[in-house]
């Protein structure tokens, strides 16, 4: 059952527990001494000890039975306002005591309620009047003796620091808590701020490696595999849009021969020192790829045949006459080129592809360094794809 140790029973049980035992028992006697100056009969005395001294431990033992021990307590003090005000009744409204039980109950549901507390305090009391005046009529007898009233005023005191050191350390678990709180807060700034940075490296390394992945090493142009991945997109955009898209095909002419007199290292530097004039003279939009060991494969969007003709030129010339310089020697070399353009003579990516490479074919065998246009009786030379 809920509520039945004093460890799980609420915090503002056991805290009233103890405010109600020892504020009561101060009660009891500051009514016990107003009591002996008026010679009142057993029956009052058992009334006064029953009330002021056995009252707060049923009430405890109450709310801690209870399945709600907060509403049972709260319901309480409205018990404890009834009673003092049957008490304040009979008592014939004496001053100290009346003020002190008033204060008592209006503050105590004050402190949990508000100001319906208050009211609900005040109505209680009037409550316990009016029940004190069926019991006998209503009488004032105002004035107490001075220690009565000397009893009153110190549990008054007391109960009023009780509650300001009560306010006090509760206030104080809150700045605490909230201390905590902003300090949970700066710490998870932090592990956000260092999971955002780690975030953002990851999204950088994957851009680098997916850069790498597409990229050839040795030159810095795309590879073949996203070549072939992107000519499909390309072609795509042109079917839908109504444009033309040419291939250009370079292959260096006599390649081998030059790893043969130079060294591997200088073939290596006449294929960066292409790849370098071709990504010069191109456009943005233009994809530049290794497509083998010494070709190239140049994707021109947007670009008619001729066009195409007219830039491998520019880039066959540029090849020529540039070279390479390795270790004091000039080396210089020639490149062949095939063009084939979409629409114009292949409708999909891979006959466009093989007609640019017939066009080259047609290069190398009429005499290299020159560039051919793939052209319609070069058409019986492809072999049927279905
Ligand atoms: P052709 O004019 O008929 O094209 O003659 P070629 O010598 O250029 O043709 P071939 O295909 O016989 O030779 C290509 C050479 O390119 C052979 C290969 O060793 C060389 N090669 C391929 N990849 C690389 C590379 O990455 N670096 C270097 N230095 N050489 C490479
Ligand atoms: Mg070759
Ligand atoms: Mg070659």
């Amino acid at each position: 059952m809920k509520g039945t140790t004093p460890e799980n029973s609420h915090w503002i049980v056991q805290l009233n527990y103890r405010n109600r035992t020892g504020s009561f028992a101060l009660l009891f006697a500051a009514i016990g001494v107003h009591f002996a100056g008026l010679a009142h009969g057993w029956l009052a005395w058992a009334l006064l000890a029953l009330q002021f001294l056995l009252y707060p431990h049923l009430m405890y033992l109450r709310a801690r039975r209870s399945e709600a021990p907060l509403a049972t307590e709260l319901n309480s003090l409205l018990c404890d306002s009834v009673l003092f005000g049957a008490w304040i009744g009979w008592l014939g409204f004496p001053l100290w005591l009346s003020y002190t039980m008033l204060m008592g109950v209006t503050i105590n549901l004050m402190v949990f309620r508000g100001p319906r507390g208050l009211f609900q305090s005040l109505f209680a009391l009037a409550c316990g009047i009016a029940f004190s005046a069926l019991l006998q009529p209503l009488h004032l007898t105002l004035y107490s003796n001075w220690i009565s009233n000397l009893l009153c005023i110190t549990g008054l005191s007391l109960y009023l620091m009780m509650v300001g050191n009560v306010a006090f350390t509760r206030n104080q678990r809150i700045r605490e808590a909230r201390d905590q709180l902003h300090e949970s807060q700066e710490t998870l700034q932090q592990v956000n701020r260092a999971l955002q940075q780690q975030l953002q490296e990851n999204t950088e390394l994957q851009n680098q490696l997916r850069e790498l992945a597409d990229r050839d090493p040795l030159t810095g142009t795309y590879n073949r595999r996203y070549f072939d991945v992107t000519i499909a997109r390309e072609l795509s955009y042109c079917r839908r849009h109504g444009t033309s898209l040419a291939l250009i095909l370079i292959d260096i002419d006599h390649f081998k021969s030059v790893n043969d007199t130079y060294g591997h290292q200088a073939g290596d530097q006449l294929l960066i020192s292409l790849a370098d004039l071709l990504k010069r003279n191109s456009r943005g939009s233009d994809i530049i790829c290794r497509f083998g060991g010494e070709e190239f494969l140049i994707a021109l969007p947007d670009t008619d045949c001729a066009t195409a003709v007219a830039r491998a030129e520019e880039y066959a010339r540029g090849f020529s006459d540039a070279g390479v310089r390795w270790q004091g020697q000039q080396i210089s070399a020639t490149l062949s080129a095939g063009v084939a353009s979409f629409p114009e003579q292949a409708e999909d990516a891979d006959k466009l592809l093989r007609c640019a490479d017939i066009a080259l074919y047609q290069a190398k065998k009429s005499g290299r360094n020159r560039v051919v246009a793939y052209s319609g009786e070069m058409r019986l030379q492809i072999p049927a794809t279905d």
